[in-house]
């Protein structure tokens, strides 16, 4: 069963439209991966899907349309969003950070899912008190993560967690999306450049190049298609 479908999408930067005639599917309780080169579009799919560009096509969340729907709404009917740069609020600290991700809901529930994330995250409670400009890149992204999650999604959305993260740090962003997956069954799609990691804790994964998909398959083909790698993914 898919929980997000996504056919026709078309988006444009004022007169450049930049995704043209998009379709995939994202299982529900799975990892999908979107790949593809600088500029092939995935930020702007994501966006599409928040409702955050001007589209023409349909997007279908469990099974209803949200194409032209508010961001908000968007929101509230459960599509979590992590933008690149991750979007936290570096005056802020950690919990009044996480308490901006339960707007949507009642004061003792974001309680609960803070508590939850910070069990899930313990680097994050020791850092509760401090302003999330001072947490390092991997922290940071952790708590852009968290925060997400607080609003309790049914589908998160990540674009490109590992930017600017070392290896080893991308690493360990990478195994709690997966244990994410694994303990709450929260749906997720990730856009990434780094294939070989994404691919590796991917069930499916989309190829995107020049605003089309070139290809959706079970992500061990990919990993496996010599020619796709080389042409694509670049290892
Ligand atoms: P990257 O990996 O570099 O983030 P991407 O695959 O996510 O790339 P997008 O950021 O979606 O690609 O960009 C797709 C195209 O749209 C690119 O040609 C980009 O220059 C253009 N674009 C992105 N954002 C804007 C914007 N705000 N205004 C105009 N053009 C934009």
């Amino acid at each position: 069963m898919n929980l997000l479908t996504v056919e026709g999408l078309h988006a444009r930067y004022g007169s450049a439209e930049v995704l043209h005639g998009i379709e995939f599917e994202v299982p529900v309780d799975a990892v999908t991966v979107i790949l593809g080169a600088n500029g092939a579009g995935k930020t702007t799919i994501l966006r599409s899907i928040c409702g955050m560009v001007r589209t023409s096509g349909r997007v279908s969340f469990d099974g209803r349309d949200i194409t032209g729907m508010g961001t908000d709404r968007i929101a509230r009917l459960g599509v979590a969003h992590v933008p690149q740069g991750r979007g936290t609020f570096g005056d802020l600290t950690v919990e009044e950070n996480l308490r901006i991700g339960g707007y949507a809901t009642t004061a003792a529930v974001t309680e609960r899912a803070i508590e939850q994330w910070y069990n899930f995250f313990p680097r994050l409670r020791e850092r509760r008190r401090q302003l999330a400009a001072g947490l390092s890149g991997g922290e940071q992204q952790m708590l852009a993560i968290a925060r997400a999650l607080v609003a309790r999604p049914r589908l998160l959305l990540l674009d490109e967690p590992s930017l600017g993260l070392a290896p080893r740090i991308t690493q360990e962003v990478f195994a709690a999306l997966g244990r994410i997956k694994q303990e709450t069954g929260t749906t997720i799609l990730v856009v990434e450049q780094n294939a070989h990691l994404a691919l590796e804790i991917g069930t499916s994964a989309v190829l995107v190049d020049s605003g089309r998909v070139v290809a959706q398959r079970p992500a061990a083909d990919f990993a496996q298609d010599e020619s796709v790698r080389r042409a694509y993914l670049g290892y």
